[in-house]
């Protein structure tokens, strides 16, 4: 079985910019920190344009660089949307 990597995400392919917000956490050590808008903004303007790519640039500023796949990072993205969703419910 294959582990579930953010590429299965069903977010995978929207786009960085529908994004109002992203919490990580590193499972490692603990470190937790929330990508805002101007940070969104500026990996964007790097040339990540999705959600799938974006996950595979994020990395914890504390721990040692790791290959992708040996991260432990939780990853909680917030969508613009959704939250419109929230402020009408
Ligand atoms: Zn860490």
């Amino acid at each position: 079985m294959m582990r579930n990597a953010p590429v299965d995400h069903p977010d995978a392919l929207r786009l960085v910019v529908e994004l109002s917000s992203v919490y990580v956490a590193c499972d490692d050590c603990g470190h937790s920190r929330i990508l805002r808008l101007d940070n969104l903004t500026k990996v964007a303007e790097l040339g990540v344009h999705n959600y799938m790519q974006l996950c595979r640039k994020i990395r914890c500023s504390e721990c040692p660089k790791k290959p992708p796949a040996f991260r432990n990072l939780t990853i909680r993205p917030t969508w613009r949307c959704d939250e419109v969703l929230q402020s009408i419910a």
